[in-house]
């Protein structure tokens, strides 16, 4: 017997009407059950105030949503928009539905976390319900833990323990969908709402590239970049380093967005591994979806990570100040640091708002300690930018790459932009995409085109300077600034 009359599903990051927790409960708890989303203006406004109309994130939700819409309707329901505060609207929406309970799927987030506990004591106040699941991730917060009860802080016994945890709980069995369509009958059709979604422009946003990017939002986007990741997942191992090659599965920003379940991915690697064919591909992939889960669990128990360092005596690093600092932020963050896969890889995060992982990690420990800028400001940089910004995962990425953050990793391991470039760009295919003024020049020089002989440098028409920047920093001695910065890290530890 469903406990509810009327229920409200709240869609968030999880634009997708199958294999969802908080639908799924709602649908078997309750006769009626509504569905929502809110374009959030405490979300939105910060973007507009500081200029950011054009937001390829905005249009792809918009996008993402109309699909949502259309395919709730198919099931007999239909999908009711806002726009407005989300503390405020859901409770107004579930006052004027009438509803005695909303459903939702966790947020680890700092700031979502807080915004769903005020909505749920607007709720309790107003004596409704308010019930929250696990849905974007495989285990959360205190499902992993080590053998003395605490949280894991370094990745690889955290994956040790969340695979034997998976296997014991017979993985493919627990990864199962949650059923929509056999409970569908009870989906809410909510007809005065109709056709109700705001255009972009009604939400303060211009049209962005995206559809010129060919990057599809919504169910039918993410489904099917799967089934093309799908037949190449045994060239992932290898491939998956090369940013020239098709390598990665470029599902982010669906997983960002919840277009695609994380269940489904999981459980899609999960068969390929234990069918041994195509098995290490496979393997490493979803070791990858498990540094996600990662992020999002040190994210939850660790909050002060989105302000300050997880080992807070890198909060004690000295980093470049003033207009200097300024000066060489934005040469990085233009394209313009004289180092080409550097370059290349910031005009990609700019041109198109996605950026390969190995070109992340290069950009970022290039920032850190090249240019010795902290790495908050890339951090804020690539939330701007990056379809796929995730703070969990971006603010993952970047603490490991200041060597700040949850791993065994030495600080003095510092990224090589020369022989990075050399080692995963070796015939400059990715370079020559992005910087055409460098095409003509062979080889062995694009990697570090000022090493190159002045005639190479004519024939190819590049004038170091003018149509191309002279390094920002020579490496080697960059190298040595930082390790003398991070001596700072040491002293506070030696105390
Ligand atoms: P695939 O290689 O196909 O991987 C599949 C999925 O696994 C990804 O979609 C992602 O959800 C997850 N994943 C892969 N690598 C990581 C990782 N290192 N940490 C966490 N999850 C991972 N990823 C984001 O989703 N959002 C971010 O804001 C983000 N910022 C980053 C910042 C830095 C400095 C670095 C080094 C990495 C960042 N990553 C981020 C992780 C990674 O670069 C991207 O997830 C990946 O490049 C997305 O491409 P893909 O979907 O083709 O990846």
């Amino acid at each position: 017997m469903p406990q509810f009359e009327k229920s409200l599903v709240w869609f968030r990051r999880d634009l997708r009407v199958f294999d969802h927790a908080a639908l799924h409960h709602a649908l078997k708890a309750s006769r009626a059950v509504f569905c929502a989303f809110v374009f959030d203006t405490d979300i939105l406004q910060p973007l507009l105030d500081a200029g950011l109309t054009a937001d390829r994130r905005v249009e792809f939700i918009r996008d993402s949503i109309v699909e949502l819409d259309r395919e709730l309707r198919k099931l007999g329901g239909g999908l009711i928009v806002r726009h407005g505060a989300a503390a405020d609207e859901v409770p107004a929406l579930a006052a004027q539905l009438g509803v005695e309970a909303v459903f939702s799927n966790h947020d680890y987030e700092p700031q979502a976390r807080q915004r769903d506990a005020k909505v749920a004591s607007i709720l309790a106040a107003a004596g409704r319900g308010w019930h929250s699941f696990k849905d974007q991730v495989i285990f959360e917060q205190d499902e992993i833990l080590t053998l003395s009860g605490r949280p894991f802080s370094v990745f690889t016994p955290y994956k040790n323990a969340w695979m034997k945890r998976l296997a014991a709980a017979d993985g493919p069995f627990f990864l199962k969908p949650y059923p929509i369509e056999k409970y569908a009958a009870r989906l809410a059709s909510p007809a005065s709402e109709h056709g109700m979604i705001p255009r972009l422009a009604e939400l303060g946003f211009q049209e962005t590239n995206l559809h010129a990017l060919k990057i599809t939002p919504g169910m039918s986007g993410a489904a099917s970049l799967l089934e093309d990741f799908l037949r190449r997942i045994d060239q992932y191992e290898d491939a998956r380093n090369f940013p020239a090659v098709k390598g990665p599965s470029y599902l982010s920003v669906h997983l960002r967005f919840g277009t695609i379940s994380i269940r489904t991915l999981a459980r899609a690697a999960y068969q390929v591994l234990h069918q041994g064919a195509a098995a290490s591909g496979a393997a490493v992939w979803l070791s990858e979806l498990v540094w996600r889960d990662f992020y999002f669990m040190i994210l939850y128990h660790h909050p002060h990570v989105a302000q300050r360092a997880f080992k807070p005596d890198y909060d004690a690093i000295p980093w470049e100040s003033g207009q200097h600092a300024q000066t060489l932020f934005q040469a990085w963050s233009a394209g313009r640091t004289g180092y080409p896969l550097v370059d290349a890889a910031m005009l990609q995060l700019k041109q198109s708002g996605y950026m390969h992982n190995r070109l992340r990690m290069l950009v970022a420990s290039f920032l850190i300690k090249d240019l010795g800028v902290d790495w908050r400001w890339g951090e804020r940089y690539f939330a701007e930018q990056l379809n796929d910004f995730d703070l969990a995962a971006n603010n993952g990425g970047w603490q490991w790459a200041a060597s700040s953050g949850c791993d065994a990793q030495p600080y003095f391991r510092i990224f090589n932009p020369i022989t990075q470039s050399e080692k995963f760009d070796t015939e400059g295919k990715f370079i020559r995409l992005y910087l055409p003024q460098l095409a003509a020049l062979g080889n062995r020089h694009i990697h570090a085109p000022w090493l190159a002989p002045a005639k190479d440098l004519q024939d190819a028409g590049i004038r170091l300077g003018e149509n191309y920047p002279l390094p920002l920093v020579q490496h080697d001695e960059a190298r040595k600034l930082t390790l003398q910065r991070y001596a700072a890290v040491r002293k506070v530890t030696e105390e």
